[in-house]
């Protein structure tokens, strides 16, 4: 699978507009690395795990077109996550030569959320399904199993293990410290690759941080799955959804997580699993 890495940024984004702090008045300066859109990663080309606000603008970013994404999953519905207003742009009269359906998965928020932002102009374009954590699905040759996430209090969060070909990709955010059952459920997998966040950085607030993971956290939960088995040397384990709260750049984090086996994603970062 290739698995690319079209934003990386918890929700503010880097720079945030509103913000001068050192991170983002570096971004401003400095571009590269630092400069972060909003979270969001592409399969094969083919599966899109969720829409950022910058989505459209991602994939011009990546001279990539939408028209050979065929799936569409929702890991919640924070505005960060859940730009599901781009899906007008696919309806009758907005976009042409459309003859396959785009098929979308996600909690009964998302769905829900997806069903009214189309306003009835969905017509036979899309096919819009809620899916359940722990039940997994074969779609298009992929396996594909949304498991709990630990993030918000109004809805179900879910993470995605993406199977095809024997390799196994997990995207693991927004999360916290995953709750017991996600970790029971992991333990039959071996992980590929994962994607955690690390979006409170060196904020602590007790290590197993609810919401977001921070260091503490990610590392406790990279330990524990490594423990299991379910994460081995030869897995690949990156994190992303990178906040400018940290204070810190990409160099500084990079050096942060290193010693844990852990590399930090970037914009237009392409990873083959
Ligand atoms: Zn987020
Ligand atoms: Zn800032
Ligand atoms: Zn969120």
């Amino acid at each position: 699978m290739l698995v690319r890495f079209l934003g990386t940024a918890a929700s503010e984004g880097i720079p945030n507009p509103f913000c001068n702090c050192k991170i983002c008045t570096l971004a401003r300066e400095q571009g590269g690395k630092n400069v972060r859109s909003r979270a969001s990663v592409m399969v094969d080309d083919c599966i899109q795990i969720d829409m950022s606000p910058e989505w459209s603008a991602q994939l011009t970013r990546e001279g990539l077109s939408a028209r050979g994404v065929h799936t569409t999953l929702f890991t919640h519905t924070h505005p960060d996550h859940f730009n599901v207003g781009e899906f007008v742009s696919r309806c009758v009269n907005f976009g042409y030569n459309i003859d396959s359906p785009m098929y979308v998965f996600g909690n009964d928020c998302a769905i829900k959320g997806a069903f009214n932002a189309l306003d009835g102009l969905g017509g036979d374009r899309f096919v819009l399904k809620v899916v359940a954590p722990f039940m997994s699905f074969e779609h298009m040759g992929y396996t594909i199993t949304p498991i709990l996430a630990n993030h918000a209090r109004m809805e179900l969060c879910y993470n995605y293990i993406i199977q095809k070909d024997g390799r196994t990709f997990l995207y693991g955010l927004d999360s916290g410290y995953l709750p017991e059952c996600s970790f029971e459920f992991l333990a039959k997998y071996t992980i590929d690759l994962a994607v955690f966040e690390c979006t409170y950085a060196d904020y602590i607030e007790g290590v197993k941080s609810d919401n977001h993971l921070n260091f503490a956290s990610l590392f406790a939960q990279c330990k524990r799955l490594r423990d299991m088995g379910v994460l081995t040397e030869h897995s690949k384990v990156y994190a992303s959804h990178v906040s400018h709260s940290s204070a810190m750049t990409h160099e500084e984090i990079e050096q942060r997580v290193k010693d844990c086996g852990i590399e930090v994603a970037f914009d237009g970062l392409k990873l083959n699993v």
